[in-house]
């Protein structure tokens, strides 16, 4: 007889192999199934950084899930023995009024957060790699940095295996079905049995849930790795994480460049053109960094250096901006994490753990209602 598992996760991505550990470490047995392999420059989670920030100006309610997060990035730490958040600082800049900055006011004010507001002024003397326009404040948070997502995925992923989950690389999940006596899901490998299933599979999710009707479209997304004229002003320790408002929507961000790594990141934060992550041209073209460049020459003219790397990935994106962490509607033991828009992986960790409290108990005391499916499925 096969091997009935108590939770199969589909997708060991960022959300999936912090799921698998979870649910591992509170002793369940775990299998995880990714259709490439543990981790991937296929989905939404390589690229060497991502930001975490804590005055979060996309709605306050992320904080407290926030504050979790950071703790379970530390204990991960700890528990690998490997360094994978980097606290930098984070500098944003644009007009008062604009959602980055208000945002973040209003999140800090909210809940009582570290924060400097900055005159044009004093945010340029204190960042003098910056030549923003006179009517752009800045806003600093000091507890922003840059998380690693390779090093994150496969620390996950080993935990995970070392407390007994199984996890499969390159096994492409069909399809599904469910009832109230379990799961069955089917692979291009054969079928697997559970008494309930995580769906977290990124870019793929809407696939796997198109009875729902949830409208996830997928956008292609550029970043851009450049090395500065002189790469001392832009070392992680001279330079924070970084982000511009961006006048025709979203915002421009980056990276200090990092130790180990070439080149100084930058991307824009913004859906890009609608794509099908099955067909997607995986090669970023010259015309495409163009607006980056441009935007370089303008506003941090000494990293405008020689092109090193330019990379595509996806956004899988909610028609709110907003995750949906919940249950699945029409079965109780199918759970499902989708539609991180673009901003999901700092809260890899804490989705981990709101998913297997949701896997073991049906509840979780993390505040995700406002995440809910409800939102857009009656
Ligand atoms: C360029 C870029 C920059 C970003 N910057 C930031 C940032 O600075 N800060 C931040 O917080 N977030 C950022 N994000 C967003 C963040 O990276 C994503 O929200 C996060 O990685 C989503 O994780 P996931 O687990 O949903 O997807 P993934 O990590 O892609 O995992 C999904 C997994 O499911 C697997 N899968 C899919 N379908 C199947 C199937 N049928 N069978 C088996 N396996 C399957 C895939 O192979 C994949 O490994 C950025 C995203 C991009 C693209």
């Amino acid at each position: 007889m096969p091997k009935r598992y108590e939770v199969i996760v589909i997708g060991v991505g960022a959300m999936g192999a912090s799921t698998c550990y979870q649910l591992a470490s509170r002793g369940l047995s775990v299998l995880g199934l990714d259709r490439f392999d543990i981790p991937n420059t296929l989905g939404t989670s390589h690229g060497q950084s991502r930001a975490i920030r804590m005055c979060y100006f996309e709605h306050p309610d992320y904080v407290p899930l926030l504050r979790r997060s950071y703790e379970l990035w530390r204990s991960l730490e700890k528990e690998n023995g490997q360094q994978i958040l980097h606290v930098t600082g984070g500098i944003w800049f644009g007009p008062a009024e604009c959602e980055l900055i208000a945002g973040s006011l209003s999140a800090a004010k909210e809940h009582g957060l570290d924060h400097q507001w900055l005159n044009h002024d004093e945010a340029i003397k204190r960042y003098p790699q910056f030549t923003v326009p006179e009517e752009f404040v800045g806003f600093y948070e000091p507890q922003a940095g840059v998380l690693l997502p390779e090093a994150i995925i496969t620390a996950y992923a080993r935990l995970a295996k070392q407390l007994s989950a199984t996890l499969l690389a390159n096994v492409p999940v069909q399809s599904w079905e469910a009832d109230s006596s379990g799961v069955v899901v089917q692979t291009t490998n054969g079928f697997y049995e559970a008494d309930k299933l995580v769906i977290c599979s990124g870019v793929w999710s809407e696939k796997l849930i198109k009875d729902l009707g949830v409208d996830l479209p997928v956008t292609r997304q550029i970043a851009l790795w450049v090395q500065p004229e002189r790469e001392e002003l832009f070392a992680i320790g001279a330079m924070p994480i970084w982000a511009i408002n961006r006048e025709a929507g979203g915002m421009y961000y980056g990276f200090p460049v990092l130790d180990d790594k070439p080149g100084f990141k930058l991307a824009v934060h913004n859906p890009g053109e609608l794509t099908n992550p099955d067909k997607i041209d995986r090669v970023a073209h010259p015309q495409e960094t163009e607006e980056l460049r441009e935007m370089l020459s303008r506003y941090i003219p000494q990293a405008n250096g020689e092109v090193l790397e330019a990379s595509v990935c996806m956004y899988s994106n909610t028609p709110d901006a907003h995750f949906v962490i919940d249950h699945h509607p029409h079965y109780e033991n199918v759970f499902i994490a989708c539609g991180f828009s673009g901003h999901g992986f700092k809260f890899a960790s804490v989705v981990g753990e709101a998913l297997a409290d949701l896997a073991t108990t049906g509840r979780t005391d993390l505040p995700i209602g406002f995440l809910g499916l409800g939102r857009f499925v009656n």
